[in-house]
């Protein structure tokens, strides 16, 4: 069983209150990726770098985490995406991109994109987030979608999350064209009410539901005591409330985390509802520390590797 997750990790600087700027690595499915990786899973990161110092030891970072390689492309001369973390006085975080440009946005185009796609489609499952979708344009999402068919032919499985960033698409039309398309495409769905309302308006759950039965579903709902997980599987739902965190100091990856938690547990033998329990321990031990990844001491023991008393 191998996974492949898509995206784009950028260069994050994070601007302290003097105007110093300090380094680090960030992106959605890098997390994701990240995660699965610590808890056992043979995944490799689908993606295009440059050939700068700073996609060398992005290479690096991500081969320390154990995440595979094999399918990051180095684009001669250009770089990776940049953004900078402000935060203002009253402590509110705001985020701005450098990242047309970015050596990620070209993994369907040039001479290497056969070869991804041709690596790609051959994967057991794939996970691919909105934001990842927002990177190619249409032409290199023509190409991602008939890789995925491809894939879906063989037996292969994909899994997609809708992280919905409005500025990463030139309108709200093409974005929902994307997301429908992707919708229809998964197997599994995380979805975040948030993200839905944001793209659909008030249509945004029935969006998501139209694919219930054919489609696994995690609804994620944020409000009321705490955040619940709705999980839609055949016939059956189950709502999965998540446990309280003592302190939420950053909620930074929490749905990224909570992604590869509920992957790994589901590919370990669980049951959905099981699986969100532990994606659930997962995204709650993320969000009790500064930062999209937490200490490796810090991760809570799902128990993937013991007997599946559930599934
Ligand atoms: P994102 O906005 O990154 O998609 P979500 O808001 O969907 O993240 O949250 C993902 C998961 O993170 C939740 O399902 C839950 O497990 C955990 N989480 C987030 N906020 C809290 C909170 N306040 N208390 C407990 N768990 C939380």
């Amino acid at each position: 069983m191998r996974v492949a997750c898509i995206g784009e990790c950028m260069v994050e600087l994070s601007e302290r209150a003097d105007g110093s700027l300090v380094r680090g690595f960030g992106g959605d499915t890098l997390n994701t990726a990240l995660y699965l990786a610590r808890l056992g899973v043979a995944v490799d990161y689908v993606t295009a770098l440059g050939d700068d110092v700073w996609s060398d030891e992005m290479a690096a970072a991500w081969a320390r985490e154990g995440i595979g390689l094999r399918q990051v492309r180095r684009l001669p001369g250009r770089m990776p995406g940049l953004y900078i973390i402000r935060t203002d006085p009253a402590g509110e975080r705001s985020f701005h991109y450098w990242r047309e440009r970015a050596a990620a946005r070209d993994l369907f185009a040039g001479p290497g994109a056969a070869g991804t796609r041709a690596a790609l489609a051959a994967y057991d499952l794939v996970y691919v987030s909105g934001i990842s979708l927002s990177l190619y344009g249409a032409g290199g999402r023509a190409a991602l979608a008939e890789t995925l068919a491809a894939l879906r032919a063989r037996g292969g499985r994909i899994a997609f999350d809708t992280n919905y960033r409005p500025r990463g698409w030139p309108d709200r039309d093409e974005a929902r064209a994307a997301f429908r398309a992707a919708l229809a495409m998964a197997d599994l769905i995380f979805a975040s009410v948030e993200d839905l309302d944001w793209l659909f308006g008030a249509a945004g759950e029935a969006e998501v539901m139209r694919h219930r039965g054919r489609a696994e579903i995690v609804l994620k709902v944020s409000g009321g005591p705490g955040p619940v997980a709705r999980v839609l599987h055949g016939a059956d739902e189950t709502a999965v409330p998540a446990g309280p965190v003592a302190r939420v100091v950053d909620t930074t990856a929490a749905g990224d985390s909570f992604a590869a938690g509920y992957l790994a547990a589901r590919l370990a033998g669980r049951a959905p509802e099981a699986a969100a329990a532990a994606a659930h321990r997962l995204a709650g031990a993320v969000i009790g520390h500064r930062g999209a990844v937490i200490p490796k001491a810090a991760m809570p023991d799902l128990a993937l590797r013991a007997p599946a008393s559930d599934a």
